[in-house]
């Protein structure tokens, strides 16, 4: 079988990405399979080839009910005949469809996992051969994952009702062990063919910005760029329309889209966007799960995110077509009280929470950390790099000077070790700060040696050093809602003198300090 011809005389392209071959070679052989790749990755293209070789019918389950118009209109127009079935259809449409799949008329069938179950489809799957199924953003079916639904419970009940249990390809671009494990022990998959593609984005530019006026920034970059689109991400409705708002009223073609809107609003929203008829998209992360815009340049998150899967895939809607594009990431401190309060809304018993609060910390470390952010990145979705710097991200293009914080790094550790290690950030600032704060007499910790030592600083820039410090793994933090900060290995190398650090810029006190230092 040519599937080299396939590819080209169906889909028009002329050689298969990373990954594509093998796990069509997969599932056509028979084994159930795994593929893990990056968004945009072309992972449709796995089940579409064998769906289109394979006798009978291809189910594919996703949760995407906007996209699923596109994928068989797309199909369809390549010649391969294709349907779909969701919640969108009326019971009349409905039913001349399930017709139309039980006479064989089609050789892919989208299906929504709500309605995997119903009478009607049981009816007909009896009829009918399934040799395979399809399961499009697979991670749906872990309760750890950031897009947890329900519904996907459903799939395993589902299949046990099939008269012959049908060859399983899962799909997804989330790579965490713990999703991995669920992913092949809930959908009982059959030693699969687990393939994971780079998860590497070329084309995509990495920035965090922090400490900066976040609106004003917002509106520079959109200024010179009114000429391409991208997407705006907030953490909640009420900032997406504020934002709108705003950006409206300024004159710039934008578009929202939240969980809050109805279902044609909604859609209106993104086909605007889709169709280039608006530059750009802002919304909450209801937006853009398997959305196909190619020419996405730049992807900003005006919130920090919840964590590090929720950003890459976000983040990684930008630059589809292999153009290069920006990722930019603008941190502040409140972010990560929003999204304290949306886990401890939203987690419901503390297994989760604990994860939560753990994953979440990933993120803030990564907005804080000098490291390449690109290698972070990777090395957190398991993958080793062989290069230190990637030279397109905003760590690695970092010209400003690096600065000796040996010193205060050590007036920080030995206040965390005086502190007993069992205060969380804001408090450690507060003593080395000298704060007034009455919390702070109150625990009588204005008696402590480190007491005022950092009276130089202001609380807030002190807040910034230790998180830089815990980034750098030069302090710990614990997991929960209320984190403590506590000593590493490395702290015991800085205090021995054993060992420097060194930070790039953005101290407002240090500067201050230097021009002090001058009279
Ligand atoms: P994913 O589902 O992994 O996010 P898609 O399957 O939607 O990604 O594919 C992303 C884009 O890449 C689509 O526009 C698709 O047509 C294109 N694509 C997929 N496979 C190939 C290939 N082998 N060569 C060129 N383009 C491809
Ligand atoms: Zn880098």
């Amino acid at each position: 079988m040519d599937l080299n011809r396939i590819l080209r005389e169906y889909f028009g392209y002329e050689s298969f990405r990373k990954g594509q071959y093998e796990l069509i070679q997969g599932i056509l052989s028979g084994q159930d399979v795994l593929g893990i790749m990056p968004t945009s990755g072309g992972k449709s293209l796995c089940y579409q080839i064998p769906a289109l070789l394979m006798e009978g019918i291809t189910l594919v389950i996703s949760p995407l009910i906007s996209l699923m118009k596109d994928q068989v209109d797309a199909l369809r127009e390549s010649g391969i005949s294709a349907t779909y079935l969701n919640s969108t259809l009326t019971s009349q449409e409905q039913r001349i469809r399930l017709e139309e799949i039980r006479t064989g008329q089609y050789k892919l069938v989208y299906i929504a996992p709500e309605r995997l179950n119903t009478p009607d489809f049981l009816n007909i799957v009896m009829d009918v051969s399934i040799p395979f199924i399809a399961i499009d953003e697979s991670h749906c079916i872990s309760q750890w994952g950031h897009d947890f639904r329900p519904s996907y419970k459903e799939i395993p009940r589902f299949i046990a009702r099939l008269n012959r249990r049908p060859i399983l390809g899962t799909f997804t671009a989330t790579a965490t062990e713990e999703i991995i494990k669920d992913i092949k022990g809930i959908l009982r998959l059959n030693r699969p063919l687990e393939i994971v593609t780079g998860f590497d984005r070329p084309n995509l530019y990495f920035r965090v910005e922090k400490g900066i006026d976040k609106k004003k920034y917002l509106l520079n970059y959109l200024k010179k760029r009114s000429d391409q689109s991208g997407i705006i991400y907030c953490a909640t409705r009420k900032e997406v329309e504020s934002l709108n708002k705003e950006l409206k009223d300024k004159g710039f073609f934008v578009s929202m889209y939240h969980g809050g809107m109805g279902t044609e609003e909604r859609q209106e929203a993104q086909d605007t966007f889709l169709y280039d008829q608006s530059s750009i998209m802002i919304a909450t992360n209801a937006f853009g799960m398997g959305i196909d815009k190619s020419n996405v340049r730049y992807v900003i998150h005006f919130n920090m995110p919840k964590n590090m899967e929720a950003y890459y895939q976000e983040a990684g809607r930008a630059g589809r077509d292999g153009e290069n594009s920006e990722c930019i990431l603008l941190f502040s401190p409140q972010d990560v009280v929003k999204q304290k309060y949306l886990i401890e809304l939203n987690t419901m018993h503390s297994e989760r929470e604990i994860v939560a609060y753990k994953n979440l910390q990933i993120l803030i470390d990564y907005c804080h950390t000098h490291d390449c952010l690109r290698k972070r990145l990777l090395t957190y979705f398991g993958e080793t790099t062989d290069w230190v710097q990637c030279g397109k991200c905003s760590n690695c293009l970092d010209d400003r000077e690096k600065r000796d914080i040996t010193l205060e790094a050590k007036k920080i550790l030995s206040c965390v070790y005086r502190m007993k290690e069992s205060f969380g950030v804001t408090m450690v600032a507060n003593v080395l700060s000298g704060s007034k704060n009455k919390k702070v007499f109150a625990l009588g910790l204005e008696k402590l040696s480190t007491y005022g030592i950092m009276e130089e600083y202001t609380t807030k820039d002190i807040q910034q050093i230790i998180l830089f410090l815990v980034a750098e793994g030069y302090l710990t933090m614990t997991e929960g809602k209320y984190p403590v900060v506590k000593l590493t290995p490395q702290s015991a190398a800085v205090l021995k003198g054993k060992e420097e650090v060194y930070k790039r810029g953005e101290i407002t006190a240090m500067e201050c300090q230097e021009e002090g230092t001058v009279h």
